[in-house]
């Protein structure tokens, strides 16, 4: 696992039988060099992965571009029926260099070989089978992947962060398909910040489901603005994320 300097954006090469993947190669060219050669050494890159499609995640397939990306087939439609969302993921991305004067030779773009993967599906890698999850809540796109014991779940259970919720039923129920997994994982890499034993993902999960069980019973604003972050509340912009939340989710003003 390689992390960025932006947001501990994790990267993750799995190599199996000669066979690479890489999940979320993220984010500087300086960075996306190291995890493409660290996956070359490893083997031969059969595909990278992209656990959902916001910016911080999906710039990296460039630096390997002779492998196809497995992306949500949600993901995918977007991409093809260019959809405003795919589309301002990469304005983002062009934003965000653009202020950082971030290089990015191979431009803003999706890739052109996708994988599209439904929920469920296994897929092959070498000799071991990764299974895919759809994962809604965070982003409508989001895409989990299991690996015998180890579970990548993109932008949930991450210690860094509390929920970023685009539609709070679906989260909650990815969580409680998350919980599920957990029971027989064994550990976790979540999108951003060091990787977890199932132990301690649970315990944010459950932290995360009664955050949103609380912001989804508030009676009013002030109630919904009142609840407690589950987590790093000192880090700033993260009241803004939950300002978000509540403007999203919790009651309407009066
Ligand atoms: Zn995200």
């Amino acid at each position: 696992m390689l992390q960025s300097g932006i947001w501990q954006t994790n990267s993750s090469v799995i190599s199996a039988g000669g066979a690479v993947l890489v999940v979320d190669p993220a984010y500087f060219p300086r960075e996306l060099d190291a995890i493409a050669a660290a996956a070359r050494a490893a083997g031969q890159v059969a595909a990278v992965a992209f656990t959902h499609g916001h910016w911080d995640h999906v710039m990296g397939h460039a630096a390997l571009p002779d492998a196809s990306v497995w992306l949500s087939s949600v993901l995918d439609r977007a991409i093809a029926d260019d959809d405003p969302r795919a589309a301002q993921h990469l304005a983002d991305a062009r934003d965000f260099d653009g202020r950082w004067y971030v290089p990015r030779p191979h431009g803003h773009r999706w890739p052109t070989a996708r994988r599209a993967v439904a929920d469920g599906e296994a897929l092959a890698l070498g000799p071991l089978t990764v299974r895919a999850l759809h994962l809604p809540g965070h982003s409508p796109d989001g895409l989990a992947l299991r690996i015998g014991g180890a579970l990548w779940c993109g932008d949930y259970l991450s210690p860094c962060e509390i929920p970023f919720v685009d539609d709070a039923a679906a989260y909650r129920a990815t969580l409680a398909r998350l919980r599920g997994e957990l029971a027989d994982a064994v550990e976790v890499i979540p999108g951003h910040g060091p990787r977890l034993t199932a132990a301690e993902a649970r315990t944010i999960c459950d932290e995360d489901l009664a955050y949103l069980d609380r912001l989804l019973a508030a009676r009013d604003a002030t109630a919904a603005a009142a609840i407690p972050l589950p987590r790093a509340a000192d880090v700033p912009g993260m009241r803004e994320h939950h300002a978000a939340n509540c403007a999203k989710v919790g009651p309407p003003r009066p």
